[in-house]
């Protein structure tokens, strides 16, 4: 449909349907003569139909691999002739220095700027790269982008001109990322006098080869070096078109002319700012809905309008280094980007050099050589991870021994960002006084608080959820959290016993398992005898202990009477202790060894002294990622099946949720709806308890598949939503203190956990993973926490039941009467 006047009106009245958005075409007399601030409206409105309020910006470092260039474009400080530029090409070590810094301050990209093809031009660029044993830039470029991934994980973004097919083909393979302004497609403009790269029939061919050899792409215009309004619609529809054959265009930046000095161009005014936001509205109505639009923040005085206009990305910022095409403009600070940002309702989201869109699809977009160095900087979006600090690839040496698990050995440089299992804490996102405006996410609260049930759909918008509106989501699950169970915060003293750590199965993610994926880095392996076993419960039982959680790897030789034989030793050695035993996939394959129905042989369990199952071997309860997690384990359906049958016969259990691994935010909707479902059929579950991925020594990680375990922002979400999802159906959310420490648990308290799980005794399967945190929970560590943010600890029985008072004490010794009701 075509666009009139009432622009706004008519973006609303399409609703925020991508195919709908896209039919959408402006003719350029509309574009050319609407007034301003109605252009403005239409433009902006259509971003927040895409886009919502997240504007994304690259924290980048910026690489000057040469300044010497071809080409001598009027407007251009950036290219020098040899006898102004130190040296002809920046060496290895100082490429190097330069991203290394980059990466210490949390860049995620290195912008490598460059002249176009210098050597064709001065002797003494040529004559450097044949010493250094290169036959052109681009090879040197080349190998630069390949050395900055492979030394700081930075991903490189290489901008070097005009290219053949045959050197962006080169350059694809080490830079997920290209790009090269298209500038104007008129071919008298002054500026580009002496310019032989800059002619339309040579950016157009370049950027024609780019959509030819799937190369993620940015390019865009410059406004006001002489081109007329025309020109602009002209060069803009001609991108518009090309996307649309190849849909390869990532991004396109709308850049304002500003006079430098010591440029030809230097007496020429600077393009007014009227004509430069219409530019920045008309790419947004006259540009494909997937396509992203950037204007940059330094070259403006006030930055907020490029906003009020329609861009959804601020484009590379560096926290190191200037920008070397613009010098005299510095970056604005983080922190002033965010408050503007944030002054217009939005929220920042830093990104990668690619897109989402196509990190998501990396069979057609992504060299194979690169794309796990964009996984490891993925969020579960495919933005860049949003945790502060310094990241570096990492490096594994052997593992150490450390009894029944294992760790790996990390060497090299360390990352200082949080992850889960790590020593580091997390950053603080709740409590915050920062608050969402509007938007999607408080449209999908809003429509809880009054009564809607939330699907995938809603679910999956606030798991979008960033800045302030984090703290919205987790404060709304607080409120939940309160009204469902006070504040009272409790915890279950209990022993882990980990039987066995032999397995057949081949789970990707196992680092506890001795299976053929372990890699070589683990302990021994090791069967307990029931003896073991016993002795292991009584001396849980001694400890004051209510619980034993038994769970191990599926043994070759056990057939289904193992577990039976286990149950039965635990109940023998201490009567009264709960059983809290066997994930669905070891009950399964025990009926399934035996030819038994999983009814009868949950029974023969219950007679033996089971009392409940965890609800581990969940991972993730989508059939595509369990096809790469855990394969030749139970699927989806065998899954909620065995906690169904085992609720139709008293056996209460949990959900749990393994996160962070390859999955995105639509696998975690299902996996809610899923279990609410169910829960809703049985009311058997007790608890959510999320289990962020632990990647450090966990196989699929380690063999370059994964991504490294959630964000901070994502293991909050996931604890608030899910107590958002499960709201009067499971009233305990549990928060794993294994894999998040003290810190962590103490932020997901105050986000809709009310539960700390278990002191666990012996917690092995996390530490196997390369979790930090310790085999055993000092309890008053634990108290301190709860009492630091005004609630109380309370211990509680596995089924939220409490032991009688006498017994509630942290430290006191214990007796071991029945369990009673608290509420
Ligand atoms: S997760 Fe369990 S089933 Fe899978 S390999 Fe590890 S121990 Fe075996």
């Amino acid at each position: 449909m075509s666009l009139d006047i009432g622009t706004k009106s008519t973006i609303h009245q399409l609703g925020t349907t991508r195919s709908a958005l896209d039919a959408l075409s402006v003719d350029d007399a509309t574009v050319l003569t609407l007034p301003l601030p109605e252009l403005m409206e239409g433009a902006a409105a259509l971003r927040d139909a895409l886009f919502g309020t997240r504007v994304t910006y690259s924290p980048k470092v910026f690489i000057p691999l040469t300044s010497l260039c071809r080409d001598g474009c009027g407007y251009c400080t950036f290219s020098r002739s040899p006898a102004r530029a130190e040296a002809p090409y920046l060496t290895p070590d100082q490429v190097l220095a330069i991203a290394a810094r980059g990466a210490q301050a949390g860049c995620h990209e290195a912008l490598f700027t460059l002249g176009e093809e210098p050597e064709d031009r001065y002797d003494v660029a040529a004559q450097w790269l044949a010493d250094h044993g290169y036959s052109s830039t681009v090879e040197y470029l080349a190998a630069m982008c390949r050395l900055v991934t492979a030394e700081t994980g930075l991903l490189a973004h290489s901008n070097a001109g005009a290219l053949a097919p045959d050197a962006l083909s080169l350059l694809r393979t080490v830079s997920p990322g290209q790009g090269m302004m298209i500038e104007s497609l008129n071919p008298t403009l002054m500026a580009h006098r002496g310019a032989p790269d800059k002619t339309p029939e040579r950016r157009l061919a370049t950027l024609e080869a780019a959509g030819e050899l799937a190369i993620p792409f940015t390019t865009g215009i410059l406004v006001g070096i002489g081109e007329s309004p025309q020109d602009r619609v002209t060069a803009l529809r001609a991108i518009a078109d090309l996307h649309r054959r190849y849909g390869h265009i990532q991004e396109v930046i709308v850049q304002n002319f500003m006079p430098k000095p010591d440029t030809v161009m230097r007496n020429e005014p600077a393009c007014p700012q009227d004509e430069f936001l219409r530019t920045i509205a008309m790419a947004r109505l006259i540009l494909p809905s997937d396509v992203h639009l950037q204007a940059p923040p330094n070259l403006s005085e006030d930055f907020g309008p490029l906003l009020d206009a329609g861009i959804d990305d601020f484009g590379g910022v560096s926290p190191v280094t200037v920008d070397h095409v613009n010098p005299e403009r510095p970056w604005p600070a983080l922190d002033r980007l965010r408050e503007v940002t944030e002054r217009h309702g939005k929220f920042l989201a830093p990104r990668l050099t690619v897109y989402p869109e196509f990190a998501r699809r990396p069979e057609q977009w992504i060299d194979p050589g690169l794309r796990f160095a964009i996984m490891d900087r993925s969020d579960a979006e495919s933005l860049g991870r949003d945790d502060p600090g310094a990241m570096f690839p990492e490096s594994h040496a052997d593992a150490k021994n450390v009894g029944t698990g294992a760790e790996v050995v990390q060497i090299g440089r360390r990352s200082t960002v949080w992850s889960s299992g790590s020593e580091f804490a997390p950053t603080d996102l709740v409590p915050s006084r920062r608050r969402g405006f509007g938007g999607p996410v408080r449209g999908v609260l809003d429509g809880i608080a009054s009564g809607q049930e939330p699907g995938v759909d809603e679910i999956v918008t606030l798991f979008g959820a960033r800045g302030g509106e984090v703290a919205e989501v987790a404060e709304f699950a607080d409120h939940l959290r309160s009204r469902a169970v006070g504040d009272d915060v409790t915890f279950v003293r209990n022993r882990n016993i980990n039987y066995t750590n032999v397995c057949t199965f081949k789970c990707t993610f196992c680092g506890f398992s001795k299976g053929p994926l372990s890699l070589n880095l683990r302990g021994k392996p090791y069967l307990l005898t029931l003896q073991e076993v016993a002795g292991r419960v009584r001396e849980a039982w001694d400890l004051g202990c209510t619980e034993v959680c038994l769970q191990g790897g599926i043994h070759p030789s056990f057939d289904g009477d193992y577990y039976i034989d286990v149950c039965r030793a635990a109940k023998e050695a201490a009567p009264d202790i709960h059983v809290h035993g066997f994930t669905a996939l070891e009950v399964t394959e025990g009926a399934k060894r035996l030819g038994e129905p999983l009814e009868k042989y949950l029974q023969r369990l219950v007679d033996a002294g089971l009392k409940s199952l965890p609800g581990t071997a969940a991972e993730i309860l989508d059939d595509d990622v369990r096809a790469i997690l855990c394969p030749d384990k139970i699927d989806t359906e065998e899954w909620l099946e065995c906690h169904r049958v085992a609720h139709s016969m008293g056996l209460t259990s949990n959900v749990t949720m393994m996160f962070g691994s390859v999955e995105e935010p639509v696998h975690w909707a299902r996996h809610f709806l899923r279990t609410r479902e169910l829960q809703r059929e049985t009311g058997g579950f007790t608890e959510f308890v999320g289990l962020p991925f632990v990647h450090m020594a966990a196989p699929i990680y380690l063999k370059r598949g994964a991504r490294r375990g959630p964000t901070w922002r994502e293991v909050v979400l996931v604890h608030a939503i899910a107590r958002i999802v499960y709201d009067g159906l499971i009233d305990n959310v549990q928060a794993s203190w294994v894999k998040l420490g003290l810190d962590g648990v103490r932020q997901l308290l105050q986000a809709g956990v009310n539960d700390v799980g278990g002191t666990l005794m012996d917690e092995n399967i996390s530490r196997a993973a390369g979790a930090a945190h310790g085999q055993q929970l000092d309890e008053r560590d634990l108290d301190a926490v709860v009492q630091g943010i005004g609630r109380r600890l309370r211990r509680r029985t596995t089924n939220y039941l409490t032991p009688p008072t006498h017994q509630l004490d942290l430290h006191g010794a214990p007796t071991h009467s029945p369990e009673v009701i608290l509420r």
